[in-house]
């Protein structure tokens, strides 16, 4: 079963990727230049006109499927180091 309404937002810098592109933007600031200061900045409604560069730095997926998994395939996900092997 299709869920076309699903998307996921991806950095296009380092590949963090979450559902809420309100977080990923703020992110993506980081990547800006604007945490010079040592600190981040939340995504707030006034930096609202640099959506469209905050954008660049933004791959939109749309979940194709979506596929119901256990905990342990969870596990797997997250560990990148283990590779493919069945
Ligand atoms: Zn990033």
């Amino acid at each position: 079963m299709n869920d076309s309404n699903t998307v996921l937002f991806r950095c296009t810098e380092c590949d963090h990727t979450t559902t809420d592109v309100a977080s990923l933007h703020a992110h993506c600031e980081k990547h800006r230049g604007y945490t010079r200061f040592g600190i981040q900045i939340p995504f707030t409604r006034t930096s609202a006109g640099d959506f469209n560069a905050l954008m660049e730095y933004t791959d939109v997926l749309r979940v194709e499927d979506t596929t119901k998994i256990s905990l342990k395939d969870i596990d797997r996900l997250t560990d990148e180091s283990g590779g493919e092997d069945e």
